[in-house]
């Protein structure tokens, strides 16, 4: 018996699959194309939420004069497919929302990091107590920070003083003067959190802890200085 169906209005004779128009209306049928429209909506719906409006457009354009039981039930598939279509649509438009958020945080931290960095670059230091052409407006705090260079160095180093070659002490030169750098930094970094622009009265120490531990120490004070208008 030759099937009518329910949606195209298209005959389907001999072994043609056909389809419930709905889980609500098995007892409508529909052929297999329609059924494709119909599963294109649903699958949209589910991994490719933005082409719906077009598979809906493309399931709609094949509806031919329905009864009214038929119109019915595409009506309210329509109705469902809508509100799964609106509920997914914001639920992605606040991912990308997020998404952006996340991007504007990783940007402001970007933007902070590049800041401390030139304020690092930014930073006066002297030994001595003024800078010429700018004037300390504020003494904000002596301030230190030390590195510690690791055990046995001592040891090791009185050994290669010993060494007429020098390239042994020219060695223990460069471990110094890396930790003199690093307490150097420290102490930057220090002043960049006060708020000083300057460090003025740089001094370094190196106090023998133990036998054969040695620290370098940096003190300082930090300031605050302005240009001298001419
Ligand atoms: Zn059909």
């Amino acid at each position: 018996m030759a099937i009518i169906c329910s949606i195209c209005g298209k005959k389907q004779s001999g072994f043609i699959a056909d389809f419930p128009l709905s889980d609500n209306d098995p007892g409508n049928r529909i052929c297999a194309a329609c059924e494709e429209r119909k599963q294109g909506c649903i699958r949209t719906l589910e991994f490719n939420t933005q082409n719906y409006p077009n598979a809906k457009e493309i399931f709609l354009s094949c509806v031919a004069d329905p009864i009214p039981s038929v119109k019915q039930e595409i009506d309210s598939m329509i109705k469902d497919w809508d509100n799964q279509y609106q509920t997914k649509f914001e639920e992605d438009e606040e991912w990308a929302k997020d998404i952006i958020r996340k991007e504007m945080e990783e940007k402001a931290k970007e933007a902070q990091i590049a800041e401390w960095n030139q304020k690092f670059r930014d930073m006066m230091t002297t030994s001595g107590f003024n800078f010429e052409g700018w004037r300390i407006t504020k003494y904000i705090k002596v301030i230190s920070a030390e590195t510690v260079l690791g055990t046995g160095f001592a040891s090791e180093f009185s050994a290669s003083v010993a060494n007429l070659l020098g390239t042994e002490t020219d060695k223990f030169a460069k471990k110094f003067e890396q930790a003199k750098d690093s307490s150097l930094s420290k102490l930057i970094s220090k002043a960049i959190d006060l708020n000083a622009n300057a460090l003025i009265g740089v001094d370094f120490d190196y106090p023998l802890i133990y036998n054969n531990i040695i620290a370098v120490i940096a003190s300082a004070t930090a300031v605050d200085v302005e240009k001298v208008e001419e």
